[in-house]
């Protein structure tokens, strides 16, 4: 094989759902709820394949989607965007994400990226010949070190790739956070790539703040969100870029020869989940913070130290106190000996010694389900 997808295995989340269907486990790994979204948006898709939308939709999606994503980012955050040549509907955030870096990163290219990170990153700077260069967000709280951001960026650097709230420890980037970050985009005169899927998965008094909505940032920003977080569709692999007529123009002309185009009858369905306004989105996300603090109250009883998240469906701990190993070790056991599988945060790191043992639960389920791990889970007090 090219040397550019020498070591990219298998994805930790294909390989730990595997492990979870073959011992029966309660799957806490892979980061998908186990309930659909709004039924408004399935009788669409249902309707939309029924009604013979089953071609190849536009290249950059359809109409009435790119409308209802500039409708809801104006809602939200009264950022204005033109569904002409400012919006561009992807393959899921994944394939959005990929086709930026390979429109803007150039061999030899450095990407300034959150670690830890989501594993597509490093994956796809690797595929695009760029160099992933990681600032730490370090426990316990994972905040972002501005100073270290700073100095991580040099003469080669192409691009920031900001995640905020973040996979996986669950950080909400702060106002003041996101203005470091501006204020030095602007300074060096920086592209800006934001994965912001979790944009509606904030807690307590937290608030999601767009890149983008910065002074200087919204004609140098790369604005990534997808349907599958969102509206719990996460199967339907709808996302969606938003930024400036020519940086649309390089993801798109990326895109294009990735999948074409993909998803013709989920995409009206996206477009009604939309437009159904905030009440359902409010809904999942204090169902979201429930969970959060059943699970994590629930790990903490046990005794593991729990970082509990303000964003995202996943919550931290560390098991160093367990003895049973590090992350991976005890990941890889954990479903044949208690049944229960989570995903070790050491493969979201460029050095992995540095989450060495750390481990990711994803809080995305039933009650019932969550119940049900922690009982699995209580040999561990
Ligand atoms: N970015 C982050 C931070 C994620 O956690 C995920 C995983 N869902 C994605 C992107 C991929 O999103 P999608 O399923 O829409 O491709
Ligand atoms: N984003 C999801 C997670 O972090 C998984 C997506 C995937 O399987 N690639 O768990």
């Amino acid at each position: 094989p090219a040397r550019r997808v020498q070591g990219l295995g298998t994805t930790i989340f294909a390989e730990m759902t595997a492990l979870a269907v073959e011992t029966g486990s309660v799957n806490l790994g892979q980061g998908f709820p186990d309930t659909d979204g709004p039924v408004e948006m399935v009788a669409a898709a249902a309707e939309a394949l029924q009604g013979g939308q089953n071609q190849y939709p536009p290249g950059p999606g359809i109409l009435p989607l790119r409308e209802a994503v500039a409708e809801h980012q104006q809602r939200c955050y009264g950022l204005v965007w033109d569904p002409a040549d400012e919006v561009l509907i992807t393959t899921g955030a994944t394939e959005a994400v990929a086709a930026a870096l390979l429109a803007f990163v150039e061999p030899g290219d450095e990407v300034v990226a959150l670690e830890p990170f989501y594993d597509s990153y490093a994956a796809c700077v690797q595929l695009a010949g760029g160099r992933l260069v990681p600032v730490t967000l370090r426990a316990p709280d994972f905040r972002l070190d501005v100073d270290a951001l700073r100095t991580a960026v040099t003469e080669k650097t192409k691009l920031l790739l900001v995640n905020s709230p973040h996979n996986p420890t669950g950080t909400v980037l702060t106002r003041a956070e996101l203005e470091a970050v501006a204020a030095l985009a602007v300074e060096r005169d920086l592209l800006v790539v934001t994965d912001e899927v979790y944009e509606h998965l904030v807690y307590d008094d937290a608030e999601h703040v767009p890149l983008a909505t910065l002074p200087g940032m919204r004609e140098r920003t790369v604005s990534i969100s997808s349907a599958g977080k969102t509206f719990s569709f996460t199967g339907w692999k709808i996302g969606w870029v938003t930024a400036a007529p020519e940086l649309v123009a390089a993801v798109r002309s990326a895109k294009q020869f990735l999948t074409y185009v993909s998803g013709a009858p989920f995409q009206p369905a996206v477009a009604t989940g939309l437009r159904l306004g905030s009440a359902p989105l409010e809904q999942v996300r204090l169902d979201l913070q429930r969970k959060r603090d059943l699970l994590c109250d629930g790990l903490e009883a046990l005794g593991l130290q729990t970082f509990r998240p303000q964003g995202t469906y996943f919550a931290t701990t560390d098991i160093a106190g367990l003895a049973l190993g590090d992350g991976v070790e005890f990941c890889r056991t954990l479903p044949r000996k208690l049944g229960v599988v989570a995903i070790p945060s050491s493969v979201f790191y460029a050095e992995p010694e540095r989450g060495r043992t750390l481990v990711r639960w994803a809080f995305c389920k039933r009650d019932e389900v969550l119940e049900e791990a922690l009982r699995r889970l209580a040999p561990l007090a």
